[in-house]
């Protein structure tokens, strides 16, 4: 866990991944405004006509206003209901546009109205009644009309001592069963519905303003208010909507976790790519989190410490080591080869001079064979060492894949001239072409740890062993024997003339700072 904490890289594929996860979430978020705004507007497409008509309603009221006031001033007084007054009340309601059943009423009686005439006994007239924003004006609320029995309820409005049923708005709307319409006017008892009460209440500011929306308890609003104190109202019941729009919610629903699927598809998709191999290792190349470890490599004459391979190590993002067979094909294989070359001889140098080891033993690195023939080894040399001579360095070449040795061997020639000495590594597998060993100028000659092992009971093997010591000895070079695991093999091989050995029977490849003290625990030969 530690490790996982302390690598920049886990970090920034967290980074990477919660910068993704807001993007997706984000473009939901706008989806979802989208789809609110456009549902917005669907219900102001409802809204609007509604309050068209409101408004329209008004000023027609206030002209009927006119009418009642006219009837008021022109049977003034204790006037009792006659034909001529009924004469004058239905031209009025003939007249009006909003107002109708006009009616006459004294001290709290109705007399007459215009469809009854001159009622045979005077209706009490009980329902109470507010004052609306002109002060003759008083609505009485959806009161039951006495005249009528009491069967019926409408909304009226009386000025002095005529009073007529509002006529209720008239669109389409109306008929929506989601939708809810309301007008309110300010009366002596504050904001009061004149028209059909809603379950919502209108919201101050009252004055002149315009359109006005919010959302309260699963009900959307708009708020038309049109004049001092007098405002329409629109509500919708988003759940009943939403119930009504089975079908679409269904396939909102369904589009919703279709998109939640594929955003789903696609972390996923993201989250493996990032965490592939290639990725990953692409990654710590450009972070340098690749390690350097050390096995040592011994003289075998006098057993002195000759020097050390440098071996890389890689954790992936889990913590996990991982072979370097397995990642170093995968690095060959995304051609960043000469990128950990790099990476790892540069480590390699800074390490060993930090333990004051560098230039005191010989250090052997791995190469790639197309990164000599390219000249990229040369180069990388170049970069690290500078003016600095490169005599402590060995550069291995695998002799699996010489890939084009007439390009290998011309640069061979040009790391020579840096002091660079070599060594073909895994000698003897591959197609071990001796041939090639004639035109490559090397200096040594690494003995596969596959000839090594059992090499102390299998007389071929050791015989094999025998005959590439012999013929790098005709040829002048050194060898090196590989994965040296026994004192037997050791022996062995120090009858056959090897030149070193480098395997777990000295040491196991490790840290610089464990490799530092086995330096100090063992005779240096020394660079020669
Ligand atoms: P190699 O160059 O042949 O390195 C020797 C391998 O043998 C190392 O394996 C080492 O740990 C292992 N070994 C050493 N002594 C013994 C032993 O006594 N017994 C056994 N069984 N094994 C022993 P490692 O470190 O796993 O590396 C494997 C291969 O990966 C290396 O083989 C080399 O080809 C490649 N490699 C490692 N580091 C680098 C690098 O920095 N650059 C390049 N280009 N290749 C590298
Ligand atoms: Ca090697
Ligand atoms: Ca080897």
């Amino acid at each position: 866990m530690l490790i996982l904490e302390a690598d920049p890289l886990f970090k920034i594929f967290r980074h990477q991944t919660i910068w993704l996860l807001t993007v997706l979430l984000a473009t939901l978020a706008i989806l979802t405004l989208v789809a609110f705004w456009g549902q917005i507007n669907t219900w102001q497409a409802y809204s609007r006509p509604v309050f068209e008509n409101m408004l329209g309603m008004d000023a027609e009221i206030q002209k009927d206003f006119e009418l009642v006031r006219d009837l008021n001033e022109r049977y003034a007084g204790n006037v009792l209901c006659g034909e001529d007054m009924l004469n004058a009340m239905r031209i009025a309601e003939l007249n009006a546009q909003r107002l109708h059943e006009f009616s006459y009423i004294q001290d709290d009686r109705l007399l007459c109205t215009t469809t009854l005439g001159q009622v045979p006994e005077p209706v009490i007239q009980s329902g109470e009644t507010v004052k609306g924003k002109f002060s003759d004006v008083e609505f009485a609320l959806s009161a039951p009309v006495l005249a009528l029995g009491g069967r019926v309820t409408g909304m009226q409005v009386k000025i002095n001592k005529f009073q007529a049923f509002i006529r209720p708005l008239s669109v389409e709307t109306m008929q929506v069963p989601w939708l809810q319409t309301g007008v309110y006017v300010m009366t002596d008892q504050g904001m009061t519905p004149v028209l059909q009460p809603l379950d919502v209440e209108p919201r101050a500011p009252f004055v002149e303003m315009g359109p006005n929306w919010w959302i309260d308890d699963w009900m959307w609003v708009e708020q038309y208010c049109y004049g001092a104190g007098s405002c329409g109202l629109v509500s919708v019941n988003i759940s009943t909507y939403l119930s009504s729009r089975r079908e679409a919610v269904l396939a909102a629903t369904f589009f919703l976790m279709l998109m939640m699927g594929l955003v789903g598809v696609v972390v996923r998709h993201a989250h493996q790519r990032y965490m592939t191999l290639g990725r990953q290792l692409k990654r710590s190349l450009n972070y340098h989190t690749v390690d350097c470890v050390y096995q040592p490599i011994i003289r075998l004459s006098d057993e002195e410490l000759d020097g050390c391979e440098v071996l890389c190590r890689w954790r992936n993002e889990d913590g996990q080591q991982i072979r370097p067979d397995i990642f170093i094909s995968e690095i060959e294989k995304n051609g960043q080869t000469r990128q950990l070359t790099e990476i790892v001889l540069k480590k390699a140098v800074d390490e060993l001079m930090s333990a004051g080891l560098f230039g005191h033993i010989r250090m052997s690195v791995n190469t790639f064979p197309d990164d000599i023939a390219s000249g990229h080894v040369d180069q990388i040399l170049t970069k690290i060492f500078a003016d600095r001579s490169c005599q402590p360095v060995t550069v291995e070449i695998t002799e699996q894949e010489a890939g084009d040795v007439s390009k290998v061997a011309q640069n061979i020639e040009q790391l020579r001239s840096r002091l660079v000495k070599l060594a073909i590594d895994d000698f003897g597998t591959g197609y071990s072409n001796f041939q090639h060993l004639e035109k490559l100028n090397v200096d040594y000659l690494k003995i596969d740890q596959s000839f090594v092992r059992g090499m102390e009971t299998n007389a071929l093997r050791s015989r094999l062993v025998k005959n590439i010591v012999e013929m790098a000895q005709t040829l002048g070079l050194q060898t090196v024997a590989e994965g040296v695991e026994l004192k037997e093999q050791f022996d062995a091989l120090k009858e056959l003339g090897v030149s070193f050995t480098q395997g777990y029977y000295h040491a196991k490849p490790m840290p610089i700072s464990d490799f530092d003290e086995y330096v100090k625990q063992h005779k240096v030969a020394g660079i020669d």
